[in-house]
């Protein structure tokens, strides 16, 4: 049945947060625009997309992923030239921090890394850094790694910009739809069923953040997709901070920071994580509830103690958080599936799917038009999971890992 208001597509994409709005701008860029974006709420980009803190690295611990990041930060650098929707990319640099051997010879793996995809960074003193950020003490600094192309963006401008950019091209981006089944024949997706009525499409890209475990249930594929909760604060007003302070990480406190416009905006990754199984909530509903964790605040400012003792006195302005999702080894979900011709996955985010939305919408794009993809993409298929029996509490357990390993070392 073709829908009045609708109409039918291409491509369906179900989920309209950073990724899903990402993946529309990077089909579009591809020259693919019949394509539609479905959100169940009545705005873009809010839910685990609206709390994200933006921060956007680029040093990571493998080739691949490093250039998907360099990916990102292109495309932001390219959008927040364009003076009718920028994501308030912000190219301020960022600087990691080592607090011991083990991680001073980490940062030198990474930078061999770096260098090999072509990311520029450089070793700088503790002077050089508090030149840099002055509130802070960096004695007990054994190693900065310097990066200067990284920085932040406004998660929500993000999504908007990719949007915007999109119906320009010719896509259609629709608010307040649910996808509650999706139709198949013959071992091919043909259309979706929605709270508006169906909608014919020959693929449909699961960008459904912590819903993806619900959507790839309804074409009965088991994706071991787990929500963990995450949470930052940001304080009240603070001496010296400025929007262009550079990002910091000190993955030895596990700990990520940077100023939100004057305050400072502090999180990290807690060594007892709290997740929940997918069907412990319900397709077309929103996540649980987060009560604030004041417990969790407060370790994030006794890990930081050492390096800025001031944050024990700032006041906090805000709390964010939400159920970003993780897998049990830690990577992207991408591309179609084997099992089931025109269904494509872009999930499974690791708390990074704001920064690589772009990256990852271009290797969605890749996957999906490229008739060799590269091994790198063909490594993030969905059919990893489906083509082996995986436990759902041990899943549950690795995905939690994940987590609280954010910043361990070598992950
Ligand atoms: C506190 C916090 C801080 C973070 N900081 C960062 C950071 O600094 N950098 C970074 O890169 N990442 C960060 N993240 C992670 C980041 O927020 C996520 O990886 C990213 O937002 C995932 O985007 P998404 O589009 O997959 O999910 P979402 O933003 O959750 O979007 C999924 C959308 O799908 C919709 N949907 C679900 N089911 C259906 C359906 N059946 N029909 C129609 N629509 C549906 C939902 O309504 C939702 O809008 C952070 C997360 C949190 C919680």
């Amino acid at each position: 049945m073709i829908m009045d208001s609708i109409g039918d597509a291409a491509i369906v994409v179900i989920g309209g947060g950073g990724v899903g709005c990402g993946v529309v701008h990077s089909l579009c860029q591809a020259g693919k625009t019949d394509v539609l974006l479905l959100e169940k709420n009545e705005a873009l980009a809010s839910e685990t997309t609206s709390q994200a803190a933006g921060l956007v690295g680029q040093v990571r611990t493998s080739v691949d992923r490093v250039r998907l990041a360099m990916w990102s930060v292109k495309t932001f650098s390219e959008m927040e030239a364009d003076p009718e929707a920028k994501p308030g990319w912000r190219q301020v640099g960022s600087l990691r921090i080592a607090l011991t051997d083990e991680r001073v010879a980490e940062f030198e793996r990474m930078k061999l890394t770096a260098d090999e995809a072509g990311l520029k960074t450089a070793f700088i003193s503790a002077d050089e850094a508090r030149a840099k950020w002055p509130m802070f003490d960096f004695s007990p600094a054994k190693s900065v790694l310097w990066c200067p192309s990284d920085g932040y963006l406004q998660p929500n401008d993000l999504a908007m910009a990719y949007a915007h950019r999109a119906r320009l091209a010719g896509a259609r981006l629709a608010t307040g739809v649910t996808v509650e089944g999706i139709r198949t024949e013959y071992g091919r997706v043909v259309g979706v069923d929605t709270n508006r009525g169906a909608i014919a499409c020959d693929t449909v890209i699961n960008a459904a953040g912590a819903h993806a475990w619900h959507v790839a249930q309804m074409v009965c594929l088991d994706l071991p997709i787990f929500p963990v909760r995450h949470e930052y604060f940001v304080s009240v007003d603070a001496d010296g901070m400025n929007p262009d302070l550079p990002v910091m990480r000190v993955p030895d406190a596990s700990l990520y920071l940077r100023a939100e416009i004057n305050g400072l905006l502090l999180g990290g990754w807690e060594p007892e994580s709290l997740s929940l199984k997918p069907d412990d909530f319900k397709n077309g509903k929103k996540t649980p509830h987060i009560e604030e964790d004041w417990e969790v605040m407060g370790w994030f400012i006794e890990k930081i103690a050492p390096l800025y003792s001031r944050a024990a006195d700032l006041g906090v302005r805000s709390i964010f958080k939400g159920w970003p999702t993780f897998v049990p080894d830690g990577r992207f979900i991408v591309g179609e599936s084997r099992q089931l011709g025109g269904f494509v996955m872009a999930g499974g985010c690791n708390a990074h799917g704001v920064s690589g939305s772009a990256g990852i919408g271009r290797h969605v794009v890749e996957s999906m038009l490229e008739s060799e993809p590269s091994d790198y993409v063909r490594s993030l298929s969905p059919d990893r999971f489906l083509d082996t029996d995986w436990e759902a509490t041990e899943a549950q357990a690795s995905a939690k890992r994940i987590y609280e390993t954010y910043y361990g070392l070598g992950s």
